[in-house]
């Protein structure tokens, strides 16, 4: 599987790809258990979901010893990646589906990441407690909302000059149409857009990254089911 981390010029040591190994078995071996992923074909789960999860390391942006937050982190996606890519960095995945935090903590212990912090509930709530609002230098989330939606979930974890690098494919444009609101309720900028080619045409990624300029108004998030009943 080197050659495609290769062909887009990710670096991967022989101990990191050991690792991402022993993630895929576990991935296969529980999918029918826990339901974690529609993808079972080793190369598209090693580009769609491995090489895609660490396609920000493509970014002019330092990672190294950072605090990362992954909303909705399903099966640990980016966030599994992205510790095996960044051993300093500390990441927490927050998912409102129990049964996948499980898979995570066990998938950290078989390939021997440092323990991810777990935490099981929704975004709605943990937004509002001080234990974790404003506290991540970065926050990532993948396949969860539509941006506007997305936005009231993610940025009242990011610290004040902290950026949220938003996991997008197609329908950007529109997403950012309709986000205007949102990004100024959240405080939030757009800073850049990146588009990236996955290896082995398996297609485009983009990257939004944007920034959190000033403190969100403590009503956001509103409780949970709000936000999409009625986005900003
Ligand atoms: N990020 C993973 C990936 O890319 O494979 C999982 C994507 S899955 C389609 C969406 C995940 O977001 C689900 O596991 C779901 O439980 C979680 N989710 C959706 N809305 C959420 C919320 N408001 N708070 C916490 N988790 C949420």
């Amino acid at each position: 599987m080197k050659q495609y981390f290769d062909e887009i010029g990710i670096n991967v040591t022989p101990h990191q790809l050991e690792q991402l190994e022993l993630f895929y078995n576990l991935l296969i071996q529980e999918n029918e258990k826990y339901n974690l992923t529609a993808i079972t074909d080793k190369t598209e789960v090693y580009i769609k979901h491995f090489i895609d999860s660490m396609i920000i390391s493509k970014l002019d942006l330092p990672y190294e010893h950072k605090r990362f937050i992954d909303i909705g982190t399903g099966a640990g996606f980016p966030a599994i990646p992205l510790k095996v890519m960044y051993p300093s960095i500390e990441i927490t995945g927050l998912d409102a589906l129990n049964k996948r935090i499980g898979f995570i903590e066990r998938a950290c212990r078989e390939i021997n990441v440092d323990a991810m912090h777990l935490i099981h509930g929704r975004a709605e709530d943990f937004g509002q407690d001080i234990k974790y609002r404003e506290k991540y230098d970065y926050a990532v989330s993948r396949a969860v909302a539509e941006l506007r939606l997305l936005l009231e979930f993610v940025m009242p974890f990011v610290k004040v000059g902290g950026h949220f690098l938003a996991y997008k494919s197609l329908k950007t444009k529109t997403e950012l149409d309709d986000a205007n609101r949102s990004l100024l309720l959240m405080q939030s900028k757009l800073v850049d857009m990146v588009t990236f080619d996955l290896p082995g045409n398996f297609g485009k990624r983009e990257i939004m990254i944007i920034e959190k300029i000033g403190k969100i108004d403590k009503k956001y998030p509103r409780k949970p089911g709000v936000p999409k009943k009625s986005p900003l």
